[in-house]
C-alpha cells in the first residue's frame, strides 16, 4: 500500500479519490473523519489520507495528482515538486522528498 495524497480539506481529498476511481486505480481514504472530531487531535497531525491499494499504480496516480494540481493552483492547495514530482502539502516551502524549493515549477 502506498499514501498518495492527504491534505486537511476533506473534500480535496474526495476529489483526488474520485479522480483515482476515474481512471480505475484502487484506492481508499484513510482517518476520513479526522477532522469531524471534536478539535481534540490537530488537523495537521491527522489528516484524511487517499491510499493506493497497490503501489505499482504510484506513477500513473502521482501524474493525474500533479496535472489536478495544475487546475487548481494557489497557494492554499498542496503543490508538486518539480525536480522529483513529489507532492507536497501547502505549507511546506521546501520539497519534504528533494528538498528543492517551492515555485520552481512557474
Ligand atoms: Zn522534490
Amino acid at each position: 500500500m502506498q499514501k498518495i495524497y492527504w491534505h486537511n480539506d476533506r473534500f480535496m481529498v474526495y476529489q483526488i479519490k474520485q479522480l483515482l476511481d476515474d481512471n480505475n486505480i484502487p484506492n481508499f481514504i484513510k482517518n476520513e473523519f479526522a477532522i469531524g472530531a471534536i478539535g481534540e487531535l490537530s488537523p495537521m497531525d491527522i489528516m484524511p489520507e487517499v491510499w493506493l491499494t497497490d503501489a505499482e499504480w504510484q506513477p500513473k496516480a502521482k501524474q493525474l495528482i500533479a496535472q489536478f494540481n495544475q487546475q487548481t493552483t494557489s497557494e492554499t492547495e498542496p503543490w508538486t515538486c518539480a525536480e522529483c514530482g513529489e507532492g507536497n502539502e501547502a505549507n511546506f516551502a521546501l520539497c519534504w522528498q528533494c528538498g528543492s524549493q517551492r515555485g520552481s515549477e512557474q
